[in-house]
């Protein structure tokens, strides 16, 4: 069958803006179709802002994920960065390049819409404008920045975590890391398994309502998002804090599709210190604040604790099964590369 074929870079954007006009928002005065979008920022609130790259080859795979998972994981990457700072959505900005085969192929286009604004949608966030381009190679490109608003001061940081904080994250680990496995065990010459539904590597669900909850009730002393895995990302946060910090293995939730996709125990935990791309939340918590089991749906698990940095001693440490303490090195998953 023929596939119905778009030219020049207006085409393509009014095709984005006619599938963008039915977005409620109280924060967008103007969205597509000017010079600038204009945004109202809520009274009592400041500007949250992040943007992330998702670049074919690096962050997905044509042959490794459809259209709609690639635009549901461009907008997933900004609203988890959102979630960890316990913001509320105020519009995304997407900067989109395509290649000549793809800007034209509306099966391409239409279908990574679909997958992000059916995100942007669930999260209430408008699609508030972006730029297009040809891409210069025969990679998809895209950029997404996220707005968003906390009330003033209160933002959830990294580097507020304390000594006798518990750790804790929010639903399971390893689950993206585990997914990938089939993928990378294909040959390159075979056809490669593709998006198959509602999965936490093609369709991350980032923790708006449990970020929001955290800042709201002030139950997080610091708070980040796991993109880059358990071990790289606690990294970041002990450093930030200037802080230590021991996981219990016993205690990290393992995602199920650890079980079914993962050869043995050793590979479960891999997946689950070091997989990327969970989009969960990690956060500590005064040892004496009572945290839920469950916030919005979203279980909640307790980890570990912060400890002092001490000199010589390594700033991760996993109590094992056994009670051993074994220093832990950042290994997070760098992507497909
Ligand atoms: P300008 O050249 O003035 O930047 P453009 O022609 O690039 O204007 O964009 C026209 C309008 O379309 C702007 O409102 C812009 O925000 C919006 N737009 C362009 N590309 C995208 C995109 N990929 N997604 C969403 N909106 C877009
Ligand atoms: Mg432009």
């Amino acid at each position: 069958m023929a596939v119905p074929r778009i030219s020049g870079e207006l085409a393509l954007i009014d095709r984005i803006r006619r599938r963008t006009e039915a977005q409620p928002s109280r924060a967008l005065r103007l969205g597509i179709g000017d010079d600038c979008a204009i945004l109202r920022v809520p009274r009592g609130q400041e500007l949250v802002v992040t943007t992330d790259f998702s670049l074919e080859g690096r962050h997905f795979r044509r042959d490794w994920h459809t259209p709609q998972s690639i635009g549901h994981r461009t907008l997933a990457r900004g609203l988890s960065d959102l979630a960890a700072m316990g913001a509320t959505p105020l519009a995304a900005f997407l900067s989109l390049a395509l290649p000549k085969s793809a800007a034209t192929d509306t099966r391409f286009l239409d279908g990574f819409l679909e997958g992000l604004l059916t995100l942007a949608k669930l999260h209430n966030v408008p699609l508030a404008g972006g730029d297009t381009s040809e891409s210069p190679s025969d990679a998809v490109l895209a950029d997404i920045v996220l707005l968003g608003g906390t009330p003033t001061g209160q933002a959830l940081r990294r580097s507020t975590g304390r000594p006798g904080d518990l750790l804790y994250v929010t639903g399971a680990l390893g689950g993206a890391a585990a997914e990938l496995q089939p993928l990378l065990a294909t040959p390159p010459s075979e056809p490669r398994p593709l998006s198959p539904g509602p999965s936490p590597h093609y369709f991350p669900q980032p923790r708006l309502a449990v970020g929001q909850a955290l800042l709201r009730r002030r139950l997080a002393t610091a708070a980040m998002d796991l993109s880059d895995g358990l071990s790289t990302d606690l990294t970041h946060l002990c450093e930030a804090s200037n802080v230590a910090a021991e996981i219990d293995e016993t205690a990290l939730p393992l995602h199920p599709l650890t079980q079914t996709l993962l050869p043995d125990a050793t590979a479960r935990l891999h997946a689950a210190l070091h997989g990327g791309e969970d989009y969960e939340l990690l956060f500590t918590a005064r040892p004496g604040t009572k945290l839920p089991r469950s916030i919005a749906g979203v279980p909640i698990t307790c980890i570990g604790r912060i400890t002092d940095k001490l000199p010589r001693r390594p700033l991760l440490t996993l109590i094992s099964t056994s009670g051993k303490s074994i220093p832990l090195k950042p290994q997070g998953w760098e992507h497909l590369r």
